[in-house]
């Protein structure tokens, strides 16, 4: 059946995070990768996506990290017994407490701030696949690019996660601070984003530190 992911803006822009993504769930054998479209999505697409989150204190912060840039939509087609294989492949939704087998161990240094998306069960998979379709008008075989290539062209690009989230550790355990590493973090950030206006990077020091102190 079909699932929805979607890579989401941090991993769409720290290159070689979104490549590695990809090609994790690609090698895996457990689904295959049936669009990858570009979009910035529509803050009300999210507010009905994210409706079951939208009492949380992280809401706002995840409508805007979500709407602020673009975002790679992904159907994702897998036997529906797999998906719970799929995500624990993913990881822990707070990519500090994925398990370091997992994706977003590797590529996702912190928070919420994960990378990437994908519907949790089978009605999620219903729901999102017919709204994110519904919305957007994008079908199964749409790409903008074959995925492989985007692989090719991102996966061996600096990846500093590990060093990231050492700093993001030692500044929520009060070993150091925000400011202390301000300059640091921007400079793993822009090293990442291979070709990314300063602005993005911007958004990505606000994505990773937001929610930190
Ligand atoms: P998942 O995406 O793993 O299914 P949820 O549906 O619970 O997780 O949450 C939706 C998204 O909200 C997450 O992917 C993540 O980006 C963000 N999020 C969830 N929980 C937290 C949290 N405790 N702190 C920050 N962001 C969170
Ligand atoms: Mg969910």
């Amino acid at each position: 059946m079909l699932f929805l992911a979607v890579l989401k803006p941090d991993g769409a822009i720290r290159k070689a995070s979104g490549a590695g993504i990809l090609k994790g769930l690609m090698d895996s054998g457990l689904c295959r990768l049936c669009s990858f479209k570009e979009v910035v999505v529509p803050a009300q697409l999210l507010a009905e996506h994210y409706k079951h989150v939208s009492h949380r204190g992280f809401y706002p912060w995840l409508i805007r990290y979500m709407s602020s840039y673009p975002s790679f939509v992904i159907f994702v087609e897998a036997e529906r017994e797999n998906i719970e294989n799929i995500r624990r492949l993913l990881g822990a939704t707070r990519a500090h407490e994925a398990e370091a087998t997992s994706l977003r161990y590797r590529y996702c240094p912190y928070g919420g701030a994960n990378g990437v998306h994908l519907s949790e069960d089978e009605r999620a998979g219903r729901f999102e696949t017919k709204l994110w379709r519904d919305t957007l008008g994008i079908r199964k075989g749409q790409f903008d690019i074959p995925i492989e290539e985007y692989i090719d062209a991102y996966f061996d690009k600096p990846n500093h996660t590990l060093e990231l989230r050492r700093i993001f550790f030692e500044i929520a355990k009060g070993n150091s601070s925000l400011a202390e590493q301000d300059k640091r973090i921007r400079e793993l950030l822009r090293e990442e984003s291979v070709g990314a206006s300063e602005d993005r990077i911007e958004f990505l020091y606000w994505v990773l530190t937001d929610q930190l102190e």
